[in-house]
């Protein structure tokens, strides 16, 4: 919906969780946007950005032409709970230069019967500082049992997804492992909590195309896919090196490729 591309949502750990680090990787045409709620990640890219990211911290960084990146764990806390979020570039700055930020300070402001965090572009009047290359905005919300709505643009489409408790969403419940979508034409998004919950709010305008996404690349076609799909496999200049100790992660097979 809008740019917003794609969620993982990472945990909550299990209590026997181990290590949940992950090893070099390329990416193109995507911003991810990286919270953690509790745990945290150390992040290695081939600009040579070494960045650890703690709860109420946000990474973001862009992929533009091309960009390789490791997220490792660290020693001292393995229980990562938190989310990534991708958003697609448009076409205006995907087939640019790479680029990091990494963010401390996130704006918050009182909404519903809670706060909210703005991680990117603005809600309910208050801009995050981090870059933004569409009109799109992304927030966490931490919201106490009641009944309220959240004000947003209503030329926008919106999702949300619950990392903890439960909610629902114009009448609709949505829970941990479910993604809500509220589509154009409403200024406000009613919204219902059952029990404290922590969400993320992402929305925007309509993205300007279709993407093709698979595996770690957004494009355009299947065709600039493999092209960047044999950088990465021979490992030319394209994405560069992480300065991580952690294995490169192959990519399986495209769909698209069968027969061999
Ligand atoms: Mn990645």
């Amino acid at each position: 919906m809008s740019a917003w591309c794609f969620a993982d949502h990472i945990g909550p750990p299990a209590p026997d969780a181990g290590p949940s680090g992950i090893g070099p990787h390329p990416h193109i045409g995507l911003q991810t946007v990286t919270w953690i709620v509790t745990g945290e990640l150390l992040h290695r890219d081939s600009l040579g950005t070494e960045q650890l990211i703690r709860p109420g911290q946000l990474n973001l960084m862009t992929a533009g032409h091309g960009i390789s990146h490791a997220e490792e764990s660290t020693q001292r806390n393995s229980g990562l709970h938190g989310i990534q979020l991708w958003v697609a570039q448009p076409e205006r700055t995907r087939h640019d230069a790479p680029a990091f930020e990494h963010h401390e300070d996130l704006p918050q402001t009182d909404i519903a019967t809670g706060t909210a965090r703005v991680l990117v572009g603005s809600l309910a009047g208050v801009t995050a500082a981090a870059r933004r290359d569409t009109e799109h905005f992304g927030a966490e919300l931490i919201l106490d049992i009641g009944t309220g709505s959240i004000p947003v643009r209503g030329s926008d489409e919106h999702g949300i997804v619950v990392l903890e408790g439960a909610v629902s969403v114009s009448g609709a419940p949505v829970t941990p492992g479910n993604l809500a979508y509220v589509e154009p034409g409403c200024d406000e998004i009613p919204i219902h909590t059952y029990t404290r919950s922590r969400l993320v709010l992402f929305g925007g305008e309509p993205f300007e195309s279709p993407v093709t996404m698979w595996w770690n690349y957004v494009a355009r076609s299947t065709a600039e896919i493999d092209v960047a799909n044999a950088s990465w496999a021979t490992g030319d200049d394209r994405f560069g090196e992480t300065g991580s100790t952690m294995n490169r992660i192959r990519a399986p097979r495209p769909p698209w490729r069968t027969g061999h």
